[in-house]
């Protein structure tokens, strides 16, 4: 069975050559009266927030961990869609397919728990389960609906905006009728937002020495909406552009997970004397609007009105590279590893 570990914990931003792929013996067997399943991956998600869990851990700096740490040659476990190979457990079969948080790995032994849920339809490629109507999806869905309450004609600011979660962010937004300025790290990004995705603009970050000049000329009235995925520098100058009684939803904070003396300081006076409604999130937290996002968003897709971004890799060893370059930029919307 090949799986991928990391050789040591990851400082700064993640290489190559921190992972390893290993080689084990795993039986393809259950014995019937467990509630142990076996599935085999289709597909894995590679996802920033491993990193986190990646990073040795201590807690002079008040860091609070949602997330299980990773121990140096100890299996990682992210979200991942795989077929049931062999079951003791009563509600899953041989050859269910499953959504769950399984290992980077051919085959993972889990448990009931680790299973989110069994796709019964299939409707959509599988791999849209790891990224539009999965996670990335409800990260997007509710971050934005539920916590920011945005209003057709609302100016509407998105970061890593051509990635997993910003893509749909941006289109969703439009869908709603806002004006939307997404900021991705290239040319071809800014293109594909502006010519495929319809955002009313976009920009590379990259190229701008001035963030705070920046999002004044595209927002000369101020943003009523930000969707940061990025933090650091970009979130002070979006809050220094915040209109009075502005919402900014914080899905991540991808550019301090590897820096942090980048770490965003915003001016508070702004969010005090303007009133503006800073929240974090997480996926998880909002299972509850889950049935409602996925029914929207299955429309949204049946009528082509949400496009979908995929970046894909085909084999257990380019896990690595594929993680390493979320941090560059390398990836085009949801990265994933297709192993069907
Ligand atoms: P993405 O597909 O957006 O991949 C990461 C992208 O982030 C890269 O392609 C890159 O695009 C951009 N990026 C990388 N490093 C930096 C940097 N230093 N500064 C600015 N941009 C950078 O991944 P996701 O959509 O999965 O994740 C986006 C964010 O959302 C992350 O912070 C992640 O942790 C968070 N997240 C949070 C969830 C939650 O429950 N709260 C759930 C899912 C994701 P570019 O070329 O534009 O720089």
């Amino acid at each position: 069975n090949k799986h991928v570990v990391i050789k040591h914990h990851v400082e700064d931003a993640p290489k190559e050559c921190d992972f390893e792929i290993k080689i084990s013996d795993f039986a393809l067997s259950v014995d019937p009266g467990s509630d142990d399943i076996i599935v085999k991956n289709l597909c894995i998600s590679v996802d920033p927030y491993q990193i986190s869990r990646m990073k040795r851990h201590s807690s002079s700096h008040g860091t609070i961990t949602a997330v299980e740490p990773i121990t140096p040659g100890q299996a990682i476990n992210g979200p991942a869609i795989g077929k049931v190979v062999a079951s003791g457990h009563a509600k899953f079969h041989k050859d269910d397919v499953v959504w769950g948080i399984f290992n980077w790995a051919e085959y993972s032994l889990v448990k009931e728990r680790n299973i989110i849920k069994k796709i019964e339809s299939f409707e959509f490629p599988l791999s849209y389960h790891l990224g539009v109507l999965g996670f990335n999806g409800l990260t997007a869905y509710a971050g934005f609906f539920e916590l920011c309450k945005p209003l057709k004609g609302e100016k509407i600011f998105v970061s890593a905006a051509s990635g997993a979660t910003g893509n749909i962010v941006g289109q969703y937004a439009k869908l709603l009728g806002c004006y939307v300025v997404g900021c991705a790290g290239s040319q071809k990004k800014v293109t594909l937002l502006k010519e495929k995705l319809g955002f009313d603009d976009a920009f590379n970050y990259k190229e701008e020495k001035d963030l705070n000049l920046t999002l004044k000329s595209y927002f000369p009235d101020g943003i009523d909406v930000y969707f940061d995925n990025v933090g650091g520098e970009m979130l002070d100058a979006a809050i220094a552009n915040m209109k009075a009684f502005g919402r900014v939803s914080i899905c991540g904070v991808i550019s301090e997970y590897i820096d942090t003396g980048k770490r965003c300081s915003p001016n508070m006076l702004d969010v005090v004397y303007k009133r503006i409604n800073i929240r974090g999130f997480l996926a998880p937290d909002f299972m509850n609007v889950f049935e409602e996002f996925y029914e929207k968003t299955s429309d949204y897709l049946r009528t082509g009105k949400l496009k979908v971004i995929e970046d894909a890799s085909t084999s257990m060893e380019s896990i690595p590279s594929a993680f390493v370059g979320l941090f560059k930029g390398d990836n085009i919307g949801k990265k994933i590893i297709n192993l069907a």
